[in-house]
């Protein structure tokens, strides 16, 4: 199928190690060029390490999204001039990948083909400030997995489920820390009606960013003429700018680095590898339809986020699979999906939600009253079997309170009563939607249902 859009991601995700790439230099600090020694500064005479645990969970990566994993691992010296690169080249790796030709399978199974995943360290960091640019080399050396796919993605959409999967990956193999790591990314962008000239967006941070981004860039080439260039984004303005016309790799005059040995990858090796990776989140929504007997869907869509597939698998050990799974898809989800909130920036947790469940299934509870308690539980924490008792939330279950709120509602809506009588199914609604208000939220909409039909005859 031919597609209108073309657009092919390079990702950088910072693995989480505790110290860096290339020298012992931690990975945390929070004042500026604390962290920094003559190997991350460039210094004459010092030389590299490589971080062994660093190689070994960028395989792990590459492996997990179906990589080939090359023989030996070579690394090669970047070159160019940027202030914020101390030795005016960055160790990467070039002529071969540690893996190629893996994938990321996205929900309408279509493909994004890796291309190529390598091991680099990050450069410094520039930081523009009025009157002039400061530069923290604590970043300097930080261990970046780099992945670049094939064009395969033709929507900012897919970007984003292709963003996320890849998140979901690497969240699951515990090689990247959401609160602390880094993931930034390029992305190359063409269009149809500009006979795919390739535009390259640089440097983008964030997963709204990308995908405003590419928002932003397919609508301008569609208006604008397109040449081929490297682009910046600017977040404030929302806009994309021209930096430079494209390089290509060749003017970066790649050497093989000198100071590092070839690393032979032995096939034992990587078996021990493949058995260290975990059980990741579709293994994990398959077993839980089968165990659980729960929907594919809301298994995928839980599974999908290690936090909530983490809170959810806590969650059914308490109360029951099924509508736990129910409830925290198309309510917890829908809230955080609503607030644009991590479940770590909520008061979400296992226990009372667990309790909130269990006061459903036992139809103590409305699914109204439900909803409302989790609205409340995504602010604060509290017992909802207490808070039920205290506010007197319990459903109302007596038969002779709910048919006195019927006749009420009989009697004072008599045109409603008159346009069901005539055939009209939503003057029931709109009797049953009376009795609930009347009684709070706390009866159950099924039992009214019943009460008001036997009441109209
Ligand atoms: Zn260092």
């Amino acid at each position: 199928m031919e597609h209108d859009i073309l657009i092919g991601m390079e990702v950088h995700v910072q693995l989480n190690t505790k110290s860096k790439l290339f020298c012992s230099c931690p990975t945390n600090a929070t004042e500026p060029n604390t962290v920094i020694c003559p190997t991350c500064l460039g210094h004459p005479g010092s030389k590299p390490v490589l971080n062994a645990l660093a190689l070994e969970w960028a395989t792990k990566l590459a492996l997990a999204i179906g990589c080939t994993i090359a023989p030996s691992v070579v690394f090669s010296r970047k070159t160019y001039f940027y202030p914020d690169l101390v030795k005016n080249f960055q160790i990467t790796q070039y002529e071969e990948p540690l893996g190629s030709n893996g994938q990321i399978t996205l929900d309408s199974k279509q493909l994004v083909r890796i291309k190529r995943l390598h091991v680099e360290e990050d450069p410094g960091a520039l930081i523009h400030e009025s009157g002039g640019t400061l530069i923290d080399y604590n970043r300097s050396g930080i261990p970046l997995c780099e992945i670049v796919t094939e064009p395969d993605m033709h929507s900012p959409a897919e970007v984003r489920e292709f963003m996320k999967k890849l998140l979901s990956v690497v969240s699951y193999l515990g090689i990247f820390d959401q609160d602390t790591c880094v993931i930034k990314a390029d992305a190359n962008v063409s269009i149809k009606e500009r006979n795919f000239q390739r535009v390259e967006l640089k440097n983008i941070t964030g997963f709204k960013e990308i995908e405003r981004a590419l928002h932003y860039e397919i609508q301008r080439q569609k208006q604008q003429e397109v040449k081929r260039e490297t682009r910046g984004w600017n977040a404030e303005k929302g806009i994309s700018y021209s930096l430079r016309d494209k390089e290509s790799e060749e003017d970066y005059g790649y050497i093989v680095e000198p100071d590092l040995p070839v690393f032979e990858v032995s096939h034992d090796w990587v078996k021990e590898i493949q058995k260290k990776i975990p059980e990741l989140s579709e293994q994990r929504a398959a077993r839980w339809v089968r165990t659980w007997k729960i929907d594919q869907t809301d298994a995928r869509i839980i599974a999908a986020d290690l936090d909530v597939a983490v809170l959810f698998e806590t969650i059914a050990k308490k109360a029951e699979p099924l509508l736990s799974s129910r409830w925290v898809r198309r309510e917890v989800l829908r809230l955080l999906n609503d607030q644009r909130k991590e479940l770590k920036e909520t008061a979400f947790e296992a226990e009372s939600l667990s309790e909130l469940f269990n006061l459903l299934s036992q139809k103590k509870i409305t699914d109204r009253i439900g909803q409302r308690l989790i609205e409340q539980l995504a602010e604060r924490k509290f017992s909802p079997v207490k808070y039920v008792k205290e506010q007197n939330l319990g459903m109302v279950v007596d038969e002779e309170v709910l048919r006195k709120e019927c006749h009420t509602a009989i009697a004072q809506n008599s045109k409603a009563v008159e346009d069901y009588k005539k055939g009209e199914e939503k003057s029931l609604q709109f009797l049953i939607g009376q009795v609930m208000r009347a009684t709070k939220g706390k009866a159950s909409p099924a039992v009214i249902r019943e009460l008001l039909l036997k009441l109209l005859g």
